[in-house]
């Protein structure tokens, strides 16, 4: 009777021990399977490269606001906004970290070795008449580039234009345009964007869909006083980070 329970017991302990075996398992299993999910949900979007793009710098002040507001401090600080908003999803680039000169050409080397997704350039602008100011979105006008001499880039097709770079991206960076000003156009920072297409220098070079946003006129003394305003910031730069997602997520055209 004795060995009976002794028996019984122990194959109590048996059964236990397998089940909890089996338990421990298959909560490993799912830890594991979690986890990878996870993080290849993860890795799919850091793998994407943003480039963003701090107008002028350094000597380049940009435009001059009214109250002394300069343009290429507004063009860092929204800059640094949209980077903290993005940087735990995509891996975020900036072509300026501080107040100093870089040139186009530097950028679009900068953006093209970063082997970027999309590339945002952040500018106002500014007018004579204070009673302007108008958000644009501009492209690379298809074509209507001069191209410096010695500005080549090569492949393994031979030497291309650094024209031909940005041109083979149009319907893309057309595409990020409008996907912008959506955004922009829905944000209740009341921007109502026009798309235009331009021979941006900095554009012009960029392999990966392009474009320059144009936050409005510094000039302007209401749009220069919403810009010294943090939560002003925080607001476009939302707008922007939004732009950028539904791009990514919803179709890029190239
Ligand atoms: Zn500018």
């Amino acid at each position: 009777m004795k060995r009976d329970i002794n028996t019984r017991q122990r194959r109590g302990w048996e059964l236990f021990l397998c089940l909890s075996g089996v338990a421990v398992g298959c909560l490993l299993a799912w830890t594991m399977a979690s986890a990878k999910s996870f993080d290849s949900a993860k890795s799919g979007d850091a793998a994407r490269v943003v480039v963003v793009d701090p107008g002028h710098g350094g000597k380049d002040k940009g435009v001059k606001g009214p109250e002394g507001q300069l343009e290429k401090n507004v063009c860092r600080a929204l800059a640094g906004k949209l980077e903290d908003l993005l940087a735990d999803r995509y891996r975020v680039v900036l072509t300026r970290t501080g107040d100093y000169d870089v040139s186009a050409a530097q950028r679009v080397s900068r953006a093209n070795h970063e082997n970027g997704g999309l590339f945002v350039s952040l500018h106002a602008g500014g007018a004579f008449r204070r009673s302007v100011s108008q958000w644009s979105i501009y492209c690379l006008r298809p074509g209507g580039n001069e191209e410096p001499e010695g500005d080549r880039a090569s492949d393994d097709r031979g030497p291309i234009s650094w024209n031909s770079l940005q041109q083979r991206h149009a319907g893309a960076s057309a595409l990020l345009a409008r996907k912008m000003r959506d955004c922009l156009s829905r944000a209740p920072i009341r921007a109502d964007p026009q798309i235009v297409e331009a021979p941006a220098a900095v554009l012009r070079g960029v392999d990966m869909p392009a474009i320059l946003v144009e936050y409005g006129y510094l000039t302007h003394p209401k749009t220069a006083a919403a810009f010294s305003r943090d939560t002003y910031l925080e607001a476009v730069a939302g707008a922007l980070a939004n732009g950028i997602t539904d791009f990514f997520q919803h179709g890029q055209g190239d």
